[in-house]
């Protein structure tokens, strides 16, 4: 059998034929000109869905998010996010090591967010002996949450208790699109609830690179200027924002097709395994595996199912994550289901 399927992440896709089409013909400019304008239309465009006034097109998410944080807070001041947000866990330090920024974390299962608790969390004007928090980060969908869509509500109440204590809200939209599909969610709706918002084109919609920062007018001017001292100024990256344009056409609703398929994943694994997944957790392209009831690492795993040429990430000791995307038919799914199902059944 030589069909391989990567669940390792929703970035291993390729563009499309068509997507490629998109990018050859894209008409480009010196972007640090702002003469490009294949990314104004991206940059607005993107702005416009969020119910944001200007956007900022940048390489990559942790960008986007890491120039986000940095508009909120300055050197020794305090963002908080919960303990497996990916701009705690998968940017490496950065909002520490460009801009200063203390991080104060809360447990968050499944990433779900929760306006009590941290309403005694924040310590907003702390004062000269303690750290203040200047800004709440958020993420929706979680991604090592297990795709998790965070309820409106849920986020309006961390929106009221920011305007309550004066701070500001990041929204980590990523993946915000999946968010989208599987709720029904307007994108505007999403994004009123925070002061800046970054989605990436490169996850599920399939473009090669590129998400966008969005917020107002003032903000994304000051973020430009961190961009090109952070060296990411681009140029004719019109053929990247013309991805991300034919992304914005052709690949939101399509998610769907992706929730579907973690869906049969996560049926088919429970039968192998009970609880090594909540099905009913699985509400957009990712199922994440809790191994523990099995004799099986996350490492092993991933290593006898690559060996049948199933990729898989293993991401804690016991934890393993699976995601669908647009390289992954039904067919694909077919495969992964029985090779994962016959290793679970079986011991290492
Ligand atoms: C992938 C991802 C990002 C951005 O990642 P990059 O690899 O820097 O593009 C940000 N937030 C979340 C939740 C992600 O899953």
């Amino acid at each position: 059998m030589s069909l391989t399927v990567d669940l390792r992440s929703d970035t291993v896709t390729r563009p499309s034929a068509a997507m490629r089409e998109a990018i050859a013909s894209a008409e480009v400019g010196d972007d640090v000109y702002g003469e490009d304008p294949t990314i104004i239309e991206l940059e607005q465009r993107v702005a416009a869905l969020l119910g944001h006034e200007a956007g900022l097109f940048t390489p990559s998410g942790s960008l986007a998010n890491q120039l986000g944080l940095r508009l909120h807070a300055g050197p020794g001041e305090e963002i908080v996010a919960d303990s497996q947000a990916h701009v705690v866990r998968a940017e490496l330090g950065a909002a520490a090591v460009f801009s200063g920024i203390t991080t104060r974390t809360w447990d968050a299962p499944r990433g779900l967010l929760d306006a009590g608790a941290l309403r005694a969390f924040v310590r907003p004007s702390s004062g000269p002996y303690l750290v203040s928090t200047t800004a709440i980060a958020v993420e929706n969908t979680h991604n090592f949450g297990g795709g998790t869509v965070q309820p409106l509500e849920r986020l309006q109440a961390v929106r009221d208790l920011a305007d309550e204590c004066g701070l500001a809200v990041h929204l980590d939209g990523a993946r915000l699109w999946n968010a989208h599909v599987a709720s029904g969610v307007p994108m505007h709706a999403y994004g009123e609830i925070a002061d800046t918002v970054s989605v990436c084109l490169s996850k599920g919609l399939g473009a090669p690179v590129g998400s966008v920062l969005v917020s107002s007018t003032e903000r994304i001017a000051a973020a430009r200027i961190w961009r090109k001292r952070y060296g990411a100024g681009m140029r004719q990256a019109g053929i990247l924002a013309a991805a991300g344009l034919y992304a914005l056409d052709h690949n939101i609703e399509r998610l769907a097709d992706d929730h579907v398929r973690a869906q049969r994943l996560a049926f088919a694994l429970v039968e192998a395994v009970d609880a090594v997944v909540v099905p009913e957790h699985v509400e957009t392209n990712i199922v994440v595996l809790d191994l523990a009831p099995t004799d099986w690492t996350a490492a092993a795993l991933a290593v006898a199912a690559g060996e049948q040429g199933v990729r898989i990430s293993a991401l804690g000791p016991n934890f393993a994550r699976l995601v669908t995307h647009l390289d992954v038919d039904d067919d694909a799914i077919t495969h992964a289901a029985a090779v994962l199902t016959h290793l679970l059944r079986s011991s290492p």
